[in-house]
């Protein structure tokens, strides 16, 4: 119904459900509620340093010997959860913009889900926020590439 293209959202249709019968007012709760599970995961369970652990994969670095746009993206959002701002942005530049965005997208998703008159207005706000992080993450891409 509202496709974005970086749109953060986990949570199934039977939990969504539950919650409300409303198809809009569920896109929003799982906007709110997944930036809000995501964020928790990060600042709390010390994401950077389980990060560390896993071995880095990416199918097009390996096939073309080029990071893809969203390498380094979660080591980024863990550092910043835990407002490691250089780190943040050596792991990957966007990762502040795709922040903003996770912000963004749990205040608009919790406002719009709160307030029926401001549900088409809170999801234009999260599908604009979208597009400024998708180009955000392509730009720095680019930067990165050349
Ligand atoms: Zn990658």
């Amino acid at each position: 119904m509202v496709g974005t293209p970086v749109e953060i959202t986990f949570l199934p249709n039977w939990v969504l459900g539950r919650l409300s019968s409303d198809p809009r007012k569920r896109v929003l709760l799982n906007f709110a509620l997944s930036a809000t599970l995501l964020l928790i995961f990060f600042a709390i369970l010390n994401a950077e340093r389980a990060l560390a652990a896993i071995p880095h994969v990416c199918l097009m670095q390996w096939l073309l010997s080029v990071p893809c746009p969203g390498c380094g993206i979660v080591t980024s959002l863990a550092a910043l959860a835990h407002l490691h701002f250089r780190e943040a942005y050596r792991a990957n530049p966007a990762g502040p913009v795709l922040a903003f965005h996770l912000l963004l997208q749990m205040a608009s998703g919790t406002v719009g889900a709160m307030s029926s008159d401001r549900q088409k207005a809170m999801l234009s706000v999260v599908r604009a926020s979208s597009y400024a992080a998708l180009t955000g993450l392509l730009l720095v891409w680019v930067i990165r590439t050349l």
